[in-house]
């Protein structure tokens, strides 16, 4: 068995978040972040996973200074884990946007990147940050290595698990044109935390993939939800872009797309209506309180109404479209929670199983509360449909694509 360094990166318009792991193990080495590239007071956040911590404050101009910073807080002699850079065997990056044509993980070449350039029309706040993330870590990993092989970088995409579903389920029922000029379909999102849960949940249950239905549902900022028959993604919450679907922390999901006339009418731009429903909408439109599940348990608990109203028709959304993805199975067997809501709220994951006994899913209410942010099962033991909490790792999930990209 071969082992392999993989640096795995995440690529924001501002921010780089980093780990490196040791594969096929899935061991995380070390992980970090750069935050605010571009402004004076950037910053570089590192921890080992043996505790070490490393802050550098430094202004840091783009993204190739971010990557050279990772090195060099990678090779640290105190606070890093490597003594050479040609230790790292591959980078993964992460791609949002992967358009019809990435159904899975690829290993980026020329072409690679001319697509992703392409496909920023559809992502246009992702997939060029995504790319200058892969310019900047091929022009610091150019050179070759001691043993003459360049280091590869591979790419995963957020959409790719997506690409699965069926055409009934991915078109909109517009006039067939706008698919065919414009692309305008489903593709949905978060597909490595998906697929990442969905085989993670099936080592547990000692399941094989064929003739398995499961239901993972990812809350957190962001949050989806996506129907899993033989292994493939056969629908999902999030359409042409991440704000369909759920209600998230600061997106509506679904609205009737009526509305924005509407709105437009009552003298609103459609940039300041964009906005609204990415920035502004979701717990945080509805609460007025705040983005975040905790600080709206709280305010609910001091008996803030529109807090309590956010948590409701957040919970309302969820059970909804459980009912609707069991509705276009034959039967589920396991239904997976994960993200920062899914994992840590037991009390959302109560809230979101009542009545849901009506579809075979009995939560059992003191394992739901004793698993803590743990991987564990939360169903009882007659309940038809297995209930799962499994935390997820996208991160790992890149490490493990780049690694068998490599090992083909
Ligand atoms: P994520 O985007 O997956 O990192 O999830 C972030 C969100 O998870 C936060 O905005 C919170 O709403 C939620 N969250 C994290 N920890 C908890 C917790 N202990 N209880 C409730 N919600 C939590």
């Amino acid at each position: 068995m071969k082992h392999m360094k993989i640096l795995v990166i995440n690529c924001g318009s501002s921010s780089l978040k980093y780990q490196l792991f040791l594969m096929p193990e899935g061991l995380n080495l070390i992980k970090g972040i750069v935050e605010k590239i571009g402004a004076a007071d950037s910053f570089l956040k590192q921890e080992t996973k043996e505790g070490k911590k490393l802050e550098i404050k430094k202004p840091i101009t783009d993204h190739t200074e971010a990557f050279k910073a990772v090195v060099d807080a990678i090779l640290d002699n105190e606070y890093g884990v490597l003594h050479n850079i040609n230790e790292i065997d591959a980078v993964g990056h992460r791609v949002v946007h992967g358009g019809e044509k990435y159904n899975e993980s690829a290993i980026i070449t020329d072409d690679v990147i001319k697509d992703i350039e392409m496909l920023s029309d559809l992502a246009p706040l992702h997939n060029p940050a995504n790319l200058q993330g892969i310019k900047a870590a091929m022009e610091v990993f150019s050179s070759k290595k001691a043993d003459g092989k360049e280091v590869k970088h591979s790419a995963t995409f957020d959409t790719a698990f997506h690409q699965t579903i069926p055409d009934y389920a991915y078109m909109y029922a517009l006039p067939y044109e706008l698919y065919e000029k414009y692309k305008i379909r489903r593709y949905g999102f978060h597909g490595t935390s998906h697929r990442y849960v969905a085989n993670k949940a099936l080592e547990l249950c000692k399941r094989a993939k064929e003739n398995t239905n499961l239901i993972t549902v990812h809350l957190g900022n962001g949050c989806s939800i996506t129907a899993i028959h033989n292994g493939k993604s056969i629908d999902t919450s999030m359409g042409l872009t991440p704000l369909e679907g759920l209600v998230m922390g600061t997106r509506s999901g679904d609205i009737d797309p009526a509305i924005i006339h509407y709105l437009i009418e009552k003298g609103l731009t459609d940039k300041e209506i964009i906005e609204m429903l990415n920035k502004k909408s979701g717990l945080l439109g509805l609460s007025e309180v705040s983005n975040d599940l905790r600080d709206l348990e709280k305010a609910a608990l001091e008996g803030n109404k529109k807090a309590q109203i956010a948590i409701d028709t957040f919970a309302y959304r969820v059970k909804k479209y459980i009912g609707a993805f069991c509705a276009v199975m034959v039967k589920l067997d396991i239904i997976v929670f994960t993200g920062g809501i899914g994992q840590n709220s037991y009390l959302m994951r109560e809230r979101i199983s009542k009545c849901l006994e009506n579809v075979g899913i009995h939560l059992d209410k003191e394992r739901n509360k004793l698993v803590g942010n743990h991987t564990g099962m939360i169903s009882t033991d007659y309940s038809p449909v297995t209930m799962l909490v499994i935390p997820t790792d996208e991160e790992e999930q890149m490490a493990r694509d780049a690694y068998s990209l490599l090992m083909k």
